[in-house]
């Protein structure tokens, strides 16, 4: 048989491995001046000068998005009681990171053709308990996010985008990590479309949320200790206001993340030719192929997410265990959060259905989309697809 091809790939160069092994070298490993210039990067890399109301925004580097999600819910002040309306169709870190600050995820059904939250079923779920909206940009599709402020507007409501799929892409003309919320949250994870390995990066415009998230990333420390050592304050001298949590970004991984933000639009436009070459390779297929972003959006390609319909001639589980025996690893996002025992249980009996995620769960495969993919790689997806479909492998 051929060589397997994985279903996910970081792309790492030489720079990357420089950029650590300088790091090693310079004796300064844990959150420091990397940490601080990735910051200030990845803001410069969303030219907020360009955008009206911009100028504000900030990031703080995190070590996980997942860190990054409830460090904003934390600064907004979500808690007990309190009620967070995210998307089933997501990964757990969406939800479970409510459950951190002793309040509810209450699960909201997607909308079919873009697998992103369905703001008219989130309307319905609506309480006077619901705090915030957490929007997850599925597979790197933006939800609207005019819609979105509207809607948050009219219920009064927090907006946190889970923006772990999503970087670095324009929506409705505007980059995504501008715009009304009050935070959106980046991921680095290794699969993702930038990586440090593990990490990730909140952004706002809120100076007071960004404070608060500084403070809590370290321990509840009112300066970091970067500053601690390099002010002119006695170095020995900190102050606690509250009791933090460790989630800093490593100069380590930093040092990966700034090279791999120089690369971040060209490793985009790498997934997005490869999207293009599937959408013509698997025309004509029992498939529904991803949607297609409107005029001033763009997809992050983080996911290349199909449905099987209704004439293909097996179901999900057969079709990706013969792409596997052909050489091609797929997966699927994602099980739906309220098919998972602890999500369902936390539901309860009498919770409304989520139709739209069931249904489509049965038919959803991902195949690889990957920057380092070669051309090679991209043309036998397509074509293993192809074949097991028609029955050929
Ligand atoms: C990967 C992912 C996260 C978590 O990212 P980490 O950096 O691994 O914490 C959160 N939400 C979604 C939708 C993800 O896919």
């Amino acid at each position: 048989m051929t060589d397997f091809i994985p279903f996910a790939l970081p792309d790492i160069g030489d720079a990357e491995i420089e950029a650590v092994v300088s790091t090693l070298r310079s004796g300064w490993l844990t959150t420091g001046p990397n940490a601080a210039a990735l910051e200030r990067e990845f803001v410069e890399a969303m030219h907020p000068s360009a955008h009206v109301g911009a100028a504000q925004v900030q990031a703080v580097a995190v070590n996980s998005a997942t860190a990054g999600l409830h460090l904003a819910l934390e600064a907004l002040g979500v808690g007990p009681g309190d009620e967070v309306l995210v998307p089933t169709w997501t990964f757990t870190a969406t939800a479970e990171v409510v459950r951190y600050l002793g309040a509810t995820p209450v699960l909201v059904d997607v909308h079919p053709d873009t697998l992103n939250i369905d703001l008219a079923r989130a309307a319905e779920a609506v309480t006077p308990r619901t705090k915030a909206i957490m929007p997850v940009h599925f597979a790197g599709l933006p939800v609207p996010r005019g819609a979105l402020a509207d809607f948050a507007a009219a219920h009064g409501l927090r907006v946190i985008e889970d923006a772990a799929h999503s970087h670095p892409v324009d929506s409705e003309g505007m980059p995504v990590g501008l715009g009304t919320s009050d935070a959106v949250v980046f991921s680095f994870y290794a699969t993702k479309t930038m990586t440090s390995g593990e990490g990730g990066m909140v952004v706002s415009a809120d100076p007071q949320l960004i404070a608060r998230m500084r403070t809590m990333r370290l321990h509840g420390i009112s300066r970091d200790v970067f500053n601690r050592y390099t002010s002119t304050a006695p170095s020995w001298h900190y102050e606690v206001v509250a009791p933090g949590f460790k989630y800093n970004l490593t100069d380590v991984a930093a040092s990966m993340a700034r090279v791999q933000l120089t690369r971040s639009v060209a490793m985009r436009e790498r997934r997005s030719a490869i999207a293009d070459h599937y959408d013509s390779a698997l025309a004509g297929l029992p498939l529904r192929l991803p949607s297609r972003p409107a005029p001033g959006t763009q997809h992050a390609w983080h996911l290349y997410a199909l449905r099987l319909t209704d004439d293909a001639p097996m179901g999900r589980d057969d079709f990706i265990q013969r792409m596997s025996d052909a050489g091609v690893g797929c997966s699927v996002h994602f099980i739906p959060l309220h098919h998972h025992p602890y999500w369902r249980d936390l539901r309860g009996a009498d919770a409304p259905a989520l139709p739209v995620a069931d249904a489509q769960f049965a038919r959803a495969v991902s195949i690889p989309i990957f920057s380092s993919m070669t051309d090679a790689q991209v043309e036998r997806v397509g074509q293993t697809v192809r074949a097991v479909l028609e029955g050929r492998s």
